[in-house]
């Protein structure tokens, strides 16, 4: 089911998460570091939602070498103070696999903060993130 596995190349052309990586698609970068960048979901379930992903092109995380964990995960926590800076309630939820929910195929870690909101619109379609409300949030996350 799904895609082949990749074999963990530094960048595959036709995956839109390695093209925001090499900049060659625009993104809001809101965290960056030598293996990690994580920029906000242009359809986010919540307002602040973040993706954390390996710069590295592996499909999924069993893909990523083991002794890349730790910096990967060092990397969303990183990401967690900023969110915290919204919400100190927030998910951190890996999709893995289609029927999981998983739509782009390159591993990404969901930062999601919560606000008391009755029923996240987790589904699909979902909103597109405006690009002012973008530069605010950039505003708030993106300084270390
Ligand atoms: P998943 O369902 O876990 O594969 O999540 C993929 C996420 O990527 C979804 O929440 C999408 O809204 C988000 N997404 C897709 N394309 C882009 C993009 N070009 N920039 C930012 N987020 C994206
Ligand atoms: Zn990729």
């Amino acid at each position: 089911m799904g895609r082949p596995m990749g074999g963990g190349s530094p960048a595959d052309a036709a995956c839109i998460f390695c093209r925001i990586i090499a900049r060659d698609a625009p993104a809001h970068v809101v965290y960056e570091d030598d293996r990690t960048l994580a920029f906000l979901d242009a359809f986010p379930v919540t307002r602040g939602h973040v993706l954390v992903v390996p710069k590295r092109h592996v499909d999924r995380l069993l893909e990523l070498p083991e002794d890349e964990y730790g910096g990967f995960l060092k990397a969303v926590a990183r990401v967690c103070q900023r969110v915290e800076r919204l919400s100190t309630h927030y998910n951190v939820s890996l999709n893995q696999g289609e029927l999981a929910g998983q739509i782009v195929f390159h591993l990404h870690f969901h930062v999601i903060p919560r606000y008391g909101e009755g029923t996240p619109q987790w589904g699909r379609p979902r909103n597109a993130l405006k690009d002012d409300d973008a530069r605010d949030l950039l505003g708030s996350l993106s300084a270390s």
